[in-house]
């Protein structure tokens, strides 16, 4: 019975941060679900089909050579750690997530990360879908204007271009994108911790949740 500690919520809230740095300090593997859907998203973008060619975006998703290594994330022998973060491909995938078959073929992929001695996985669904029976669930939120001022800030220290106004009218878009959705909407599990770091560091939270799992 391998431990799975799931840390869902809202784009850009701090999940993926915190995610590793408990993954590392527990020496558990790591799942970073929403870099799965960038991954699709990222093939459907280069191989231009529409979002309503379900059945075609789906079969993307079902035969994705995505591998994880050494925080480098691969398609197939490619390096698109940098190329999944661009906000186009975090737009697209916040559409293909409302797929239902998209959703379905990623499911068992995702379930397969969890293996000994532990599992982090962070995304939208970890504590609602995929890993109903974790043992530790953790929701993190923080407000808007927040989570647009980090996105900024990660962005430009990639070497990638920003606004803040627009990034906040993606940030609304994606989020009711998210929590609107008919399958698997954003929403904390019933038993889930919930965490608002609007004014709390990384370390802050990371202790927090560390709390949380040993007591
Ligand atoms: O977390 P990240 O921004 O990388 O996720 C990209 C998109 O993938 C999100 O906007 C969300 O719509 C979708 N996603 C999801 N379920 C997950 C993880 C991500 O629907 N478990």
């Amino acid at each position: 019975n391998v431990p799975v500690i799931t840390i869902d919520g809202p784009t850009a809230s701090g999940k993926g941060t915190v995610a590793s740095r408990i993954a590392d300090r527990l020496g558990f593997h790591l799942l970073d679900s929403g870099a799965l859907y960038r991954l699709t998203a990222l093939q459907a973008l280069r191989g231009a089909l529409p979002l309503s060619d379900e059945a075609g975006i789906a079969k993307l998703a079902q035969q994705l050579p995505a591998r994880f290594r050494d925080d480098v994330i691969y398609l197939a022998d490619e390096d698109v750690s940098h190329a999944i973060r661009a906000e186009e491909v975090g737009n697209m995938a916040s559409k293909i997530a409302a797929l239902p078959g998209v959703r379905r073929a990623l499911f068992d992929l995702q379930l397969g990360f969890r293996q000994a001695p532990g599992l982090v996985a962070d995304g939208r669904d970890m504590g609602t879908v995929i890993f109903p029976t974790a043992k530790l669930k953790v929701f993190l939120t923080a407000s808007a204007e927040a989570r647009a001022q980090r996105r900024y800030k990660q962005l430009i220290d990639k070497g990638f271009s920003a606004n803040m106004n627009d990034l906040l009218a993606d940030l609304r878009a994606r989020d009711e994108r998210d929590t609107g959705r008919a399958v698997a909407p954003l929403v904390a599990a019933a038993d889930a911790h919930i965490l608002d770091t609007s004014a709390m560091g990384v370390d802050q939270a990371v202790e927090q949740v560390l709390t949380w799992y040993t007591h």
